[in-house]
């Protein structure tokens, strides 16, 4: 009985997404997130380690801050869409 109400669950997922471009680039959104996760878990070479610190840019310009920003603003508009895609399949 799960399994079949799990299937379900998916072909509604699945015509959905066949037809709703917004719901299409939260998917990619997510694949896109989770592959930078997964490369983000490799270990850290030693010297990117100890020397992270001495790369960020010492010249603070709004573009150097807004680039800082970019992982947080994916985040956001991830959690902005979700809600959405949760919305639309209620
Ligand atoms: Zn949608």
């Amino acid at each position: 009985m799960n399994s079949r109400l799990a299937e379900e669950g998916r072909r509604k997922v699945v015509l959905h997404l066949a037809g709703c471009k917004a719901c299409r680039e939260e998917m990619a959104l997510l694949i896109k997130l989770k592959k930078n996760q997964e490369e983000n878990l490799k270990e850290v070479p030693q010297e990117i380690k100890t020397s992270a610190f001495s790369q960020i840019p010492k010249k603070k310009t709004w573009q150097n801050v807004f680039q800082c920003l970019d992982p947080l603003y994916d985040a956001m508009k991830l959690v902005g869409m979700t809600v959405r895609f949760a919305t639309e399949l209620i």
